[in-house]
């Protein structure tokens, strides 16, 4: 599942490729994958620009000339540059057609992804960006330790939930535990301000290591799509033996969610 820094390089490596662009034509093969109404959708595109494209928490925001839209990829959503000529693949379910007669074209197996209209000036007050907490970078340590000083989750699932901070996902949560040395089930409560404000210095450093890393692997692109999926260095998600005391990775599922740890090295809880 992409994660900030794999929505990131999907943003910069499609930047390259659309910005200035306009939209001739917007073609629908699946209207689930559009919030709301397809033919506003559809019309609202039309003759606009791409402009920009932003990224809050793992939603890209393509800015058009008066218009805006996000896009969410999930689980499995990726983006495809393709020719005109091209013959459309059967999980292709947005087309997004320029007026040179390329493509951009929205590519999704399992679905579950969304792209919506939203408002180009207001966008980050309204739903669902306004419900997003801040990105690591712009967290707060107070603020961190407020939201979660009385929970008894485990910091694991806290990390996951968007609406304290954004752009972690299960990976990251597993590489963030493991760099802290805290047992992933450490409850939110138990956490001082101290080690909250480590946390975050901690997470800004992996995914801020994850977007350099995917910036150097952009080239690839092209062949397979525009996932942001890239090979990072990971010390503890899928692994098999601890790299600072060579014993073995654990793997337990927290609340539904493969969760990696070293028993030896994350002794801490708190
Ligand atoms: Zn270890």
């Amino acid at each position: 599942m992409p994660e900030l820094p794999e929505v990131e390089t999907v943003r910069r490596t499609l930047k390259n490729f659309i910005i200035g662009k306009t939209i001739k034509e917007v073609r629908v093969h699946y209207d689930k994958i559009v919030v709301g109404d397809t033919k506003i959708f559809v019309e609202s595109l039309k003759g606009q620009t791409v402009r920009d494209i932003a990224r809050v928490g793992k939603y890209l925001v393509f800015i058009l000339d008066s218009q805006a839209f996000i896009s969410h990829l999930r689980m499995e959503g990726k983006y495809n540059i393709a020719e005109a000529s091209k013959p459309l693949n059967k999980h292709e379910h947005i087309t997004f057609v320029f007026s040179d007669d390329s493509e951009l074209r929205y590519q999704d197996t399992r679905k579950f992804g969304r792209i919506e209209l939203v408002n180009k000036e207001t966008y980050h007050q309204d739903l669902p960006l306004c419900k997003l907490g801040p990105e690591p970078w712009d967290a707060d340590p107070k603020e961190l330790y407020l939201k979660i000083h009385k929970s008894s989750l485990p910091i694991k699932t806290l990390l996951l939930d968007q609406t304290i901070m954004s752009g972690i996902g299960n990976i990251y949560a597993n590489e963030i535990c493991f760099s802290m040395k805290m047992h992933p089930l450490t409850p939110g409560k138990r956490i001082s301000k101290k080690r909250l404000a480590e946390l975050i210095a901690v997470s800004k450093d992996i995914l801020e290591k994850a977007i350099s890393q995917g910036g150097t692997t952009i080239h690839s692109f092209d062949a397979n799509g525009i996932t942001g999926l890239f090979q990072i260095q990971l010390q503890v998600h899928t692994q098999k033996v601890c790299p600072v005391c060579n014993g073995a990775i654990t793997k337990e599922m927290v609340r539904g969610r493969g969760t990696y740890y070293c028993k030896m090295c994350q002794k801490k809880k708190g």
